[in-house]
């Protein structure tokens, strides 16, 4: 995640944190710019969200897990999929062209 103001990435936990609130303006950590997230990094997140609990739902039959472990494996999988999310997101400084 780069900052269109400054220029600079931003810390990976400041994307990750930022990328859990989906919604509303994004302020830079260097720059103090606000920032949106465009409309196709909402669309890239919601089908990462699919594709991963797909994947699960193919794991567990495959290997007939138990709840338990099951469980442990969403858990694990949930992880994978935030430290994904703030390589798919790109800012965008104005909202207003990314709407429908
Ligand atoms: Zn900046």
């Amino acid at each position: 995640m780069r900052c269109k103001a400054c220029g600079r990435s931003w810390p990976f936990g400041r994307a990750l944190l930022s990328s859990i609130k989906v919604s509303g303006k994004k302020e830079c950590p260097h720059c103090g710019e606000e920032h949106y997230s465009t409309k196709r990094s909402y669309h890239r997140s919601g089908i990462l969200a699919v594709s991963a609990f797909f994947v699960f739902m193919l794991l567990v039959e495959t290997f007939q897990m138990r709840l338990t472990s099951a469980l442990f494996f969403a858990v694990f999988l949930l992880l994978i999929v935030l430290f994904v999310q703030p390589l798919v997101i790109h800012l965008s400084d104005e909202e207003v062209l990314h709407k429908e």
